[in-house]
């Protein structure tokens, strides 16, 4: 009998630590109120760094350092448009390469496969103080389990063909091909630092890439992301001991 209690006392705990682990009872986290960004480590133990850590992502994007960071190389193919909504953003995963996919970027002489993709608004981060409407974050894996994200700003102005078919697709029965180099400025000057995920468990593995010259997209795309998930942004988060280097040309 008393060995029962003692084994039922182990399991309970060794479930618990299980729970924690996946997340399993952990509560759902948010942009705001009790849930929100200030919070977020109190939710569950394996967010920790959302509080403590010292390269926490966002940032505001200044008084960066001018370096030669070699050449930024996005082969991107196109895939079917297919979004869904996460709870926290409107998402498009990338097919796998062994399903026609494997579309990469390639900086600092390391190559990251895409993931997805996903809609921030307004912007996460912040050029020289300066908030856009928008931010994309491409989402790729390197070989070694660190992530490689580019993130792209979108100003209000024409309208974006590629965001349109990201909104088009959700809840579409069909999926016709988008092509996500549309997504990219003419102009490839970008920023670069060592950061984190911008949502729980906020972990510091992440190489950020982020343009510098925005895309645009229009008042009613824009409306269109805010009415779905407004304001799922991370407030900035400060650089502590971190180079901010821009691609010097
Ligand atoms: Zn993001």
């Amino acid at each position: 009998m008393r060995f029962h209690l003692i084994l039922t006392a182990a399991l309970a705990v060794a479930g618990a630590a299980s729970a924690q682990e996946h997340g399993g009872h952990a509560q759902t986290w948010t942009y705001g109120g009790t849930t929100g960004p200030e919070r977020w480590s109190e939710l569950d133990p394996a967010n920790a760094a959302c509080a403590v850590g010292q390269q926490e992502s966002p940032i505001d994007l200044t008084g960066a350092i001018a370096a030669d960071l070699g050449p930024l190389r996005i082969d991107w193919s196109a895939m079917p448009a297919a979004a869904r909504d996460t709870g926290h953003a409107i998402q498009m995963d990338a097919p796998a390469a062994s399903e026609g996919g494997g579309s990469t970027m390639t900086v600092g002489g390391k190559t990251y496969r895409m993931l997805q993709f996903h809609v921030h608004q307004p912007a996460e981060h912040l050029l020289n103080g300066r908030r856009f409407p928008l931010e994309i974050h491409f989402v790729h894996a390197g070989p070694d389990g660190i992530l490689g994200v580019l993130g792209v700003f979108a100003e209000t102005g024409e309208a974006s063909a590629p965001l349109q078919a990201v909104l088009d697709s959700l809840g579409a029965e069909t999926h016709p091909s988008l092509d996500p180099n549309g997504f990219l400025p003419a102009g490839r000057d970008f920023f670069r630092y060592e950061g984190s995920l911008t949502t729980p468990p906020c972990s510091e593995t992440v190489d950020w890439v982020v343009l510098n010259d925005p895309i645009t997209a229009s008042q009613a795309q824009i409306d269109a992301f805010e009415r779905i998930h407004p304001g799922n942004t991370r407030p900035i988060q400060p650089l502590h001991r971190r180079f901010l280097l821009r691609s010097g040309h």
